[in-house]
Parts: structure tokens; sequence; C-alpha cells
């Protein structure tokens, strides 16, 4: 019998409902076909909640997320929820332990990118650094934010990133690539010196564990250019929680856009699936959003359950679809909407 696994689904705001009801048609396709059972228990979070309800992540929403096997986000509009109406993604990346963010990035058959070659993964510290919600005003001049970077979440950060290598390497050893196997940490030692003096510390620590994957260093100005001029060169991106806010962006751009941008949230004990774009208010309820970011985090989510065959069926299916070329939504210049590519990819799924 098929292992049957409990969902918590975080449809959220804007085209968050719409995308996840995508990825939820490839995943019950992939179930019809033999594959894995999932049991979805959907609750509210968002803005849209916290407009019905004061509260944009109900405890319910939380422990729902909790007692799950794994966490599948849409998209919410946080920057529209007041102060005190809750941080619901930032909660559940505290209440969920999940310390890295991951996010592959790379160029796909039929797609064209603005960079020939980029297959790099982004892995992002995401419950503190700039990112940390300490602010506050020094008079009426100035307003501080307190950018804290602790040793704890920096080695869980880097292992993870040392692991995404690790797993990389042995995938390219099975298929004969010979990219070599790389982390890159990014900085600015020059002028965070305290800050990112400790993370650097944790990086090399975590890095003498790891003696068969290339390590090195670099200043996040340097970086970002680099990744433009010469994205052949990058593997696994270690990055602090802005930098790496800004840098999976950048990759995202340089690979196939917004639209086909997968991520995950994991820690030792949950972990969350999303789409890396927003709500894209300018084209929700018009159902002619890219599924494909929401089916390929899907994915991911597969992976991270231990479902390798069926990640692959799913991933090898939307490639399928792009590569065709046929069927695609507007912002990968065609005029398909939602649910026609969707109904592709489980085509492509079950042929
Ligand atoms: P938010 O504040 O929620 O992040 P945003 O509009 O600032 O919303 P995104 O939602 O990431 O940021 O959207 C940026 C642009 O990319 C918008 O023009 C949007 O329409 C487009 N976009 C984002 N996701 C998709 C998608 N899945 N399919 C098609 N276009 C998308």
């Amino acid at each position: 019998m098929a292992e049957s696994y409990s969902i918590c689904v975080l449809p959220g705001d804007g085209i968050g409902p719409e995308v996840v009801d995508c990825a939820r048609r490839v995943l019950d396709a992939l179930s019809a076909a033999g594959g894995p059972v999932f049991v979805y228990d959907v609750q509210p979070a968002g803005h849209g909640t916290f407009l019905e309800c004061g509260e944009a992540m109900p405890a319910a929403s939380m422990a729902a997320a909790k007692a799950a096997d794994a966490v599948f986000l849409g998209a919410m509009d946080v920057a529209e929820i007041p102060s005190g109406g809750g941080d619901p993604l930032g909660d559940l990346r505290i209440e969920l332990e999940v310390g890295a963010s991951v996010r592959p990035s790379r160029t796909l058959a039929g797609i064209v990118s603005p960079a020939a070659d980029i297959d790099c993964v982004v892995v992002r510290e995401v419950t503190e650094g700039l990112y940390s919600r300490i602010e506050y005003m020094v008079g009426d001049d100035a307003a501080c934010a307190v950018r804290v970077i602790s040793r704890s979440a920096s080695t869980k950060t880097a292992r993870m990133a040392f692991e995404q290598a690790t797993a990389r390497q042995r995938v390219r050893a099975a298929v004969g690539t010979d990219k070599p196997t790389r982390v890159t940490s990014v900085h600015k030692i020059g002028v965070l010196k305290l800050t990112d003096g400790l993370f650097l510390e944790a990086c090399a620590d975590v890095a003498r564990d790891y003696p068969n994957i290339e390590y090195e260093t670099k200043n996040i100005d340097a970086c970002a250019m680099e990744m433009v001029r010469e994205p052949g060169h990058f593997d696994v991106i270690l990055a602090t929680n802005a930098f790496g806010d800004i840098l999976s962006d950048v990759a995202a751009g340089l690979a196939a856009g917004l639209g086909l941008a997968a991520s995950a949230c994991i820690g030792d004990r949950w972990a969350y699936f999303e789409p890396v774009h927003g709500t894209a208010p300018d084209i929700a309820g018009r159902g002619i959003a890219n599924p494909c970011a929401t089916i390929l985090s899907a994915a991911m989510m597969l992976r991270h359950l231990g479902e390798d065959a069926g990640a692959d069926a799913v991933e090898a299916a939307v490639y399928a679809v792009l590569a065709q070329g046929d069927v695609r939504t507007g912002d990968l210049g065609g005029t398909a909407s939602s649910a026609e590519m969707t109904d592709a990819i489980v085509q492509a799924l079950s042929s």
C-alpha cells in the first residue's frame, strides 16, 4: 500500500490559492497513478485571514502546521498586515524551527533565460540577520535595525548548504557531470566585522567536516556581479538572511524567472514548501498565474518526504511541458491559463 502523508495547506492571498490548487491537482494525479496518498488540511493564514479574524496566523493554523508531515504554502501578502497583526511567515519559521531556506535555480530546456548556464541553489538563513525584526528610533532623525547573527543558526544553515552540496555531488557522480561541487559563502566582512566574522567562522568550521566539497567566500557585491557575469561558476551559495533573499531572486531572474522558482524551508523536525514569488496582486483572480513554481515546490516536498520517484516524475513532467513549448502561461510568452498549464503537466505525468 502507498504511503499516506498529512499535508497542512496554507493557500494564503492573491494568486496563492490558485497556484496551490494547481499543485494539488498534480499531487492527486501522482496518487491516482499509484503514488503516495495526500490528506490535506487546508488552514487560513495571511492578510485575508487578518481582515477576517484580526490575526494573520491563527493558533489553530499553527497547530495544524505542527501536526502535519509537511506544510505547503501559496503566498501571503505580509506587507499589507499592519504592525501588531502578526507576521505569519516569520512566526511559521520560528515555531517550525526552520533555520534555512533552500532555493534552486537553473536554466531549463525550452526557456530563454538571461544566463545560458546557471545551476545553483541558494541556502539562506531565515530567522535572524537583518530581518530579525528588531528596529527602533533614535530621536527623530534615525531609525535602526539590529542585525543578529548567531553561531548556532549560522552553523545550522552552513550544514544545510554542505548537505545540499553533498547531494548534488552524488547526483553529478551518477550522471557523470564534471562541474565542481562548491559552496560559496557570502559576506561583507570589511564592514560587518563582528556579525559576518562570526558567520564566516561558523561556515569554515562546518566546511572542515566536508573535505570533498570545495569551499570559498565572496563579498556580497562581488558575488552579485559574478553571478551575472559568470553564473556557471556558482553551485551552492550560502548566505545570511537579507543577502540570501536578494541573491536568490537574482538567481531566479538569471534562470527561468519567478514563475518557475521553487523553495523549501527545512528544519530538523518540520519543513514547509512554497514558491519564491509573492501574491502577484496584478494578476490575482484571473487564472493566468504560472503554477510551475508551486508544482516544483511540491516536488521538493516529495523529495523531503523521501518520495524521490514521485519528485523525479513531477519535475520531469514540468520540464517536458516547458521543453515542448506549446502550453505556456503569459509570463513565459504564452497564452495558456493556469488550468491549461496544469492539465498539460498532469497529462505528461501520466504518459
Ligand atoms: P508580494 O508583495 O506579495 O511579494 P509582488 O507583486 O511585490 O507581491 P510578486 O508577487 O513576486 O511580487 O510579483 C512580482 C511580479 O512577478 C508581478 O508582476 C507578478 O505578476 C509576477 N509574477 C509573480 N509570480 C508569478 C506567477 N506565478 N506567474 C506569473 N507571474 C508572476
